[in-house]
């Protein structure tokens, strides 16, 4: 491929659908890739190492951080994640489109590294759909559905950080709009200079 891939970075709260999203327009398009975190929380049923996340221990995590092979992380909840530099840079070389799902703080390091990466936020339709998502969802305790809520307050406090919204009622529409994003970034000037530059001769 000719061009470089976009860095598409993804925030929004826990029940706003991220993932499901991103996982339909993945599979409809095979110049995606998605980036793969390392993490210290512990893995879920379903998970696979190497697949949804590096599974690291703290010594582990600490050692990458200092071995600079990250190029964000944070602390959440308790345990730790980041971003693998070194994949998303040759993915976005081959040309690929390289998809982060990653919470607010680390979108914005991720966007002071690279300028040129697209900040997309997704929501749900109101504050009470993201009430009834995240109880749905939980076979969690009251106390962690109210801290997953207030989190998703503070979490609004970042918005501004982003270039787009998505607003997830429907699903097919969501990964429509994200589809649409990621066509019209392509299209911008700045990411053409090349081919405009032959013309000037
Ligand atoms: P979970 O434990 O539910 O998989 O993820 C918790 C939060 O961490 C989510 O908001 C997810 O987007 C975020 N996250 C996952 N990987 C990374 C990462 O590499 N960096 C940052 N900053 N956040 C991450």
């Amino acid at each position: 491929m000719s061009h470089e891939g976009l860095l598409v970075v993804v925030s929004g709260p826990s029940g706003a659908g991220k993932g499901t999203v991103l996982k339909r327009l993945k599979d409809s398009d095979d110049s995606i890739r998605f980036s793969i975190s390392a993490t210290t929380r512990t893995i879920r049923q379903g998970e696979k190492e190497g697949l949804n996340y590096f599974f690291k221990t703290r010594d582990e995590f600490k050692s990458m951080i200092e071995a600079g092979q990250l190029l964000e992380w944070v602390e959440y909840c308790g345990n730790y994640y980041g971003t693998p530099k070194e994949y998303i840079e040759t993915t976005v070389k081959e040309g690929y489109d390289c998809l982060l799902e990653i919470e607010v703080e680390g979108a914005a390091n991720v966007k002071k590294a690279y300028p040129d990466c697209v900040l997309i936020f997704i929501l749900p339709p109101s504050f009470e759909e993201l009430k009834r998502r995240i109880e749905k969802r939980a076979t969690e305790e009251p106390e962690i559905v109210a801290k997953r809520l207030q989190r998703a307050r503070e979490e609004m406090a970042y918005i501004e950080n982003y270039d787009y919204v998505i607003v997830n009622d429907k699903i097919e529409d969501a990964v429509e709009n994200l589809r649409s994003i990621l066509k019209a970034e392509k299209l911008k000037l700045n990411r053409n200079r090349k081919m405009i530059e032959q013309f000037k001769h």
